[in-house]
């Protein structure tokens, strides 16, 4: 399948061309729902839609699937799956049972779970923290404050916002080839304690954290990494959650907060995610060698592998790639220059030690 720039989905949708229906959905954020192409709702504004190449990314990013078009194959029990995606959008602040939920469906709890994720590739709970974070951002670009978007999105706190579901598993290596073709990427700059630092997220989550001298080599980074993207500069209005997340980031770096659990957009190759996502496990003050890193990510013969990984870790910091040293104990290398990786490994044992 080529890769669809977004005019030609657009097209598509203004068509309702049925010959497009599976090769992506689209969902709309101001009802949450998602449909195929060719679907007969009216059409939606522009800049309210999105758009997503799998059923499950579209669940994931908090969407269920229209009633009208049922853009899910399916089983005979789809009908009453909706009606269950429905029943926690509306009761996004109570806390989810699965017995709850399988009443609705006429289910058995084990029956449902495994019949919803086979369906629609998430489970209800996944589901349920998805919808929550597509009503928090929603909120925030309708200009209420972060406290208020939090409860009216049915968060209990502030930590429960970036909940470990909510990360993105990245996109196919196919798809990253084309460097973000059809895609839009906000970014913003700000001096940190680690210098200059550029932030850019997509609509999933932050997909890249850099470190250089100035706003323009940054720029030339990000441009390099997404040639194909739109990039924006971020107006708080546009991305409220870009200027919480940079906020949420400096104040790590600043003021020893700690670090961040921000939604992540990891783009990379299957092995390259791999690598990136169990490095998220090392905790604050713990090293690991590129050897023991490769035996964690069951290849201990790809210790060298590992070290390409992190030399290409998009996202600084919020991926701990610092985490990892030579196994005789040396730095290593560091994307971003050896004395960043001293500054935050000195500034990580120091606290540890407290
Ligand atoms: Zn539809």
């Amino acid at each position: 399948m080529s890769i669809l720039s977004e005019i030609e989905m657009r097209k598509a949708i203004e068509r309702r061309d049925k010959s497009f229906d599976g090769l992506f959905f689209y969902g709309v954020i101001t009802t949450g729902i998602f449909c195929l192409p060719s679907c007969s709702a009216r059409p939606a504004k522009h800049e309210n839609i999105r758009f997503f190449l799998s059923v499950e990314a579209a669940m994931t990013a908090g969407f269920r699937p229209c009633k009208r078009c049922y853009p899910v194959n399916g089983s005979s029990q789809i009908e009453k799956l909706i009606e269950v995606a429905r029943y926690i959008e509306v009761h996004l602040d109570e806390k989810m049972t699965l017995p709850s939920l399988g009443e609705i469906a006429g289910l058995s709890p084990s029956r449902l779970q495994k019949v919803f994720k086979k369906t629609f590739g998430v489970s209800p709970k996944v589901y349920q923290d998805a919808v929550r974070m597509r009503h928090f951002k929603h909120s925030l670009k309708k200009g209420d404050g972060v406290t208020d978007a939090i409860y009216s999105a049915g968060f209990g706190s502030i930590s429960r916002v970036y909940g470990e579901s909510t990360r993105n598993i990245g996109m196919t290596p196919k798809v990253y080839r084309a460097g973000g073709a059809g895609e839009v990427i906000n970014y913003a700059c700000r001096n940190t304690a680690l210098g200059f630092m550029m932030m850019a997220a997509t609509d999933k989550g932050i997909c890249s954290v850099q470190f250089a001298d100035n706003e323009s080599a940054l720029l030339s980074l990000l441009r390099a990494e997404f040639p194909k993207a739109e990039l924006i500069i971020s107006a708080s209005q546009k991305a409220p959650e870009l200027d919480i997340w940079m906020e949420a980031l400096d104040q790590h770096l600043s003021q020893g907060a700690p670090r961040p659990d921000l939604p992540l957009d990891m783009r990379g190759t299957a092995f390259q995610i791999k690598v990136w996502q169990f490095l998220l496990s090392i905790k604050e003050g713990e090293v690991l060698s590129y050897g023991e890193v490769a035996e964690q990510v069951d290849n201990p013969k790809a210790a060298r592998a590992v070290g390409t990984a992190c030399g290409k870790n998009p996202i600084g910091v919020l991926i701990p790639c610092h985490r990892v040293l030579r196994s005789d104990g040396g730095l290593g290398g560091y994307r971003w220059g050896l004395e960043r990786k001293r500054t935050l490994l000195d500034k990580e044992r120091r606290k540890r030690s407290q």
